[in-house]
């Protein structure tokens, strides 16, 4: 079988790797997972063994008999089909308290799943993802780092996020170009306001579209949306933020307090 490079068949073919990512997600045997992306089912296997329950959803319905033949005998998982992207979580989970989520993801479609994953209605216990190192030090970065950006404002914002290790090509095959890491996100516990989070997301976006502009010169393009200008330089001031500092420099808190802030004045 030849694995379809466009939908980033990447197949884990490592034991211990294997280990190491239910490892980093603290399964017990009462705990419900999703998987994304059930590949040839190496991931789907190692889960099984350890928990209640595995949900897992594969877009590539080739995979079907092999993945059938692979599961055989495992009453506690079920394989849905279908893309990730057009399917509610909230509905395949129903009323399941606190799942899990854990995934090799594929490269190509990280960051829409993982915000599809976060901004769904459920409650997740935890998240462990395999992502491109190159992605997992964005989710990680703190502000003043280069690649502090959108990413990182964003997932630190709904998560505590730590990284769990690095791991090389050499454990997949086909082998990705790139290194790999696994990251853990422990959602926060947080008010949901849509209104504030639409605001929060207007604001990064134009503070990380133009990195190198000041707070003020960054937030004046959106200025309209926010209530005007001297809404803004008042809501900077009475955060204690300076308006000639550049916008890259504020933290995911700051970020969001400023949402707040500008929300409430509205
Ligand atoms: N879990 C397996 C493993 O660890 O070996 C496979 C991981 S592979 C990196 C990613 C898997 O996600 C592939 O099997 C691919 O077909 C599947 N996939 C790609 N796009 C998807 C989507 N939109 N929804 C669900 N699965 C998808």
């Amino acid at each position: 079988m030849a694995a379809k490079k466009g939908l980033g068949q990447n197949f884990l073919a490592d034991a211990n790797i294997l280990r190491k990512i239910v490892g980093a997600a603290d399964l017990t045997s009462d705990d419900v997972v999703l998987e994304i992306g059930a590949g040839v089912g190496a991931l789907t296997t190692a889960l099984a063994e350890n928990v209640k329950r595995v949900i897992t959803v594969e877009t590539d319905r080739s995979l079907a008999p092999l993945l059938t033949e692979v599961l055989a005998g495992r009453n506690n998982v079920e394989l849905v089909f279908g893309d990730i992207l057009k399917l509610n979580p909230a509905l395949i989970l129903g009323t399941v308290p606190a799942p899990k989520v854990v995934a090799n993801l594929p490269y190509y479609i990280t960051t829409p799943i993982i915000f599809h994953l976060l901004e769904s209605a459920i409650s997740w216990r935890m998240l462990v993802f395999l992502v491109q190192k190159e992605v997992a030090d964005r989710m990680v970065s703190p502000p003043g780092n280069k690649v502090y950006g959108a990413l990182s404002v964003m997932i630190q914002s709904y998560c505590q996020v730590e990284l769990v290790g690095t791991v090389p090509p050499t454990v997949f095959i086909p082998r990705p170009k790139v290194q790999s890491a696994i990251v853990r996100l422990t959602p926060k516990s947080r008010d949901f306001s849509p209104a504030i989070d639409h605001c929060f997301s207007l604001l990064v976006r134009a503070v990380f579209s133009s990195r190198r502009k000041n707070l003020y010169n960054s937030l004046r393009s959106i200025f309209s949306q926010l209530g005007g200008e001297t809404k803004v330089m008042a809501a900077l001031r009475g955060l204690g933020l300076d308006p000639l500092q550049r916008g890259e420099t504020l933290s995911p808190t700051e970020f969001y307090a400023l949402a707040a802030y500008l929300q409430e004045e509205l």
